[in-house]
C-alpha cells in the first residue's frame, strides 16, 4: 500500500503541473481544472489507504461536511461572488494546514528536531496569517466590514513590530521547541497579524491580497508537507505558493501597486489624492443611434467590465457581435487584466458564451487600435477605462494601465445609472464629447441593440 500511495502522489503531482500549465490559456483552462481535480482525487485516495490511518469515522464525517459546504458554495454563490468564495476557500485550506501543525506540535512538542520545528513554525505562521487575512478579505469584499482602507496612527510600525515579534518567537522555538507557551503565543499573533495586515487595504486592491494569501496558503501547505514528510503536499504547496506570488506581482503591475506596498500592508496610506473634477453633462444616446453607428462601422471594440458579469450579458454580446460580423464589421473584445472581480473574469465569461479566443485582445495589443476604432462599446466597465489613471497624477489610481477607449472615434457606455466603479471614483470618460451614455441593465441594452441592428 505504501508504494500505491507514493505512486498516486507522483501521478497527482504530475497532473497538478500539467493542470497549472493548461490553466495559462483560456482554450485549455477547463481541461487544466479537470486534470488538477483528478490529481487531487488521486492524492486523497493515496492518503486514505496509508497505514497511519487507523479509523475512518472522523474522516468520513469531515468529507461529508466539507463536500456539502463546497457543493453549496459552488451551486449557490454567483460567479460575481467568486473572489469572496475564493477568500473563504483559502481560509479553510489554511485552517486545515494550521490545525495539522498545531496537532503535530501537540503530539511531539519538545521532541521535535530543528528541521521539523522550522517546518511546523512556517506552517502555523503562514497558515494563521492566511486564515484571518482571508476572512478579513471576505468580510471586506462582501461589505460586512467597511471596504475602504481602515487606518490609524502608527499602524505600519505596529504591523512591522508584530511581525518581527512573531518571527523572533518562531526562531526561538527552533532552539527551544519545548516551550509550548511560546508556540501558542506565535499561533495567536499570526492570527492577529492576518487581520491587521488586511485592515488597511482597500477593497479595490483586494485581488492582490487574495493572490498573496493564496501564495501564503501554498507555503503553509508546503511546510505541512515537510512536517509530515509528504511529497505531494510539498510539490502542490510550492506550485500554489509560487504561482500565487507570480500572480500577485502581475496584478500589482496591472493595478500599479508596488509589491513592497502589498507585503507591508500600507495600501491605505496610498489611497489618497484627488480625482479630476468632472463638470458638464453626460450625453445620453438612444439605442437606435448606437445601432446605426455600429451597423455602419468598420471596427467595433467591445470593452467588458464588472457590469457585464452582474448582468450576465456575455451571451447577448456574442450574438450582437456575430450579427455585426455578418454585416462585414470587424469586432474585437478588449480585455483588461483586472476587469471584473477576479483575474481572468472576462475571459471565463466570454469563453462560456463561445466567443472565440482569437477575438480577445489584451490591453497592450488593443490600445494602439482605439484611434482607428469607430465605436468602442463599454459594457459595465468603469475603473479600467478611467482616463484619470493616465492623465491625472493626483488620482488615487494614477499609473494604473487602462484601456484607452477615449481615443476611439465614438464611445458608448452601457451602465444602469451614475454608479461608480469599484474604486469609488468619478470617471471623466463619461463627460467627454465623444462619449454617449446608454442607460439600462447591460443585458437588456444589448438585446435592444441587437434588435435595432437587425432593423438597421
Ligand atoms: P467597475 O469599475 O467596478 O465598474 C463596474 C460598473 O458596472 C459600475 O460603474 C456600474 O455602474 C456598472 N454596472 C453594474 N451592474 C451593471 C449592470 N447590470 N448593467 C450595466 N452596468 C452595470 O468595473 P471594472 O471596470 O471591470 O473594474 C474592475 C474593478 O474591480 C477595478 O477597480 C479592479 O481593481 C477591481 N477588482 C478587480 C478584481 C479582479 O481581479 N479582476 C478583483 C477585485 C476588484 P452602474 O451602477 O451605474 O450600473
Amino acid at each position: 500500500m505504501a508504494y500505491f500511495s507514493e505512486f498516486t502522489y507522483l501521478a497527482a503531482s504530475i497532473l497538478f503541473i500539467f493542470g497549472l500549465k493548461a490553466l495559462s490559456h483560456p482554450d485549455t483552462a477547463r481541461r487544466g481544472m479537470n486534470l488538477a481535480a483528478f490529481g487531487m482525487l488521486l492524492a486523497i485516495i493515496g492518503t486514505l489507504v496509508r497505514h497511519e490511518i487507523l479509523r475512518y469515522d472522523w474522516i468520513i464525517a469531515g468529507l461529508v461536511i466539507g463536500s456539502a459546504i463546497g457543493a453549496a458554495m459552488s451551486i449557490w454563490m454567483p460567479m460575481t461572488a467568486m473572489p469572496e468564495r475564493t477568500a473563504l476557500s483559502h481560509s479553510f485550506g489554511a485552517l486545515a494546514a494550521s490545525l495539522v501543525g498545531i496537532s503535530e506540535y501537540y503530539r511531539h512538542g519538545a521532541e521535535l528536531g530543528a528541521f521539523k520545528m522550522t517546518a511546523i513554525g512556517f506552517e502555523v505562521m503562514f497558515g494563521g496569517i492566511t486564515v484571518t487575512g482571508s476572512i478579513m478579505a471576505f468580510a471586506k469584499l462582501s461589505e460586512l466590514v467597511r471596504g475602504s482602507p481602515i487606518t490609524y496612527k502608527g499602524q505600519n510600525i505596529l504591523n512591522v513590530s508584530l511581525f518581527v515579534v512573531t518571527a523572533v518567537i518562531f526562531i526561538t522555538l527552533i532552539f527551544l521547541p519545548g516551550s509550548s507557551a511560546l508556540f501558542y503565543t506565535m499561533v495567536g499573533l499570526s492570527f492577529l497579524f492576518g487581520i491587521l495586515l488586511v485592515l488597511p487595504i482597500g477593497a479595490a486592491d483586494m485581488p492582490v491580497v487574495m493572490s498573496l494569501m493564496n501564495s501564503y496558503a501554498g507555503l503553509a501547505s508546503a511546510a505541512t508537507g515537510f512536517a509530515l514528510s509528504n511529497n505531494v503536499l510539498i510539490i502542490a504547496g510550492t506550485l500554489d505558493g509560487f504561482s500565487g506570488f507570480i500572480l500577485s506581482i502581475l496584478m500589482c503591475k496591472a493595478m500599479n501597486r508596488s509589491i513592497n506596498n502589498v507585503l507591508f500592508g500600507a495600501f491605505g496610506a496610498e489611497a489618497s489624492g484627488t480625482a479630476t473634477q468632472t463638470e458638464g453633462v453626460m450625453r445620453e444616446v438612444s439605442t437606435e443611434d448606437v445601432a446605426v453607428q455600429m451597423a455602419y462601422a468598420r471596427q467595433v471594440v467591445f470593452v467588458p467590465g464588472y457590469g457585464m458579469a452582474t448582468a450576465q450579458a456575455q451571451h447577448v454580446v456574442r450574438e450582437l457581435a456575430e450579427l455585426l460580423e455578418a454585416r462585414g464589421v470587424t469586432v474585437k473584445y478588449a480585455i483588461h487584466p483586472v476587469a471584473g472581480r477576479m483575474p481572468g473574469h472576462m475571459n471565463v465569461l466570454l469563453a462560456e458564451a463561445n466567443v472565440p479566443y482569437s477575438s480577445l485582445y489584451e490591453l497592450e495589443q488593443i490600445n494602439s487600435e482605439f484611434p482607428t476604432t469607430d465605436v468602442a462599446i463599454v459594457i459595465g466597465a468603469n475603473d479600467v477605462v478611467n482616463p484619470d489613471a493616465r492623465d491625472n497624477p493626483q488620482s488615487p489610481i494614477a499609473g494604473m494601465p487602462i484601456l484607452e477607449v477615449d481615443r476611439a472615434h465614438s464611445v458608448v457606455v452601457l451602465k444602469r445609472g451614475r454608479g461608480k466603479g469599484f474604486s469609488g471614483l468619478e470617471n471623466p470618460l463619461f463627460f467627454k464629447p465623444n462619449t454617449g451614455m446608454l442607460y439600462g441593465d447591460a443585458k437588456s441594452s444589448l438585446s435592444s441593440l441587437t434588435h435595432a441592428v437587425q432593423q438597421a
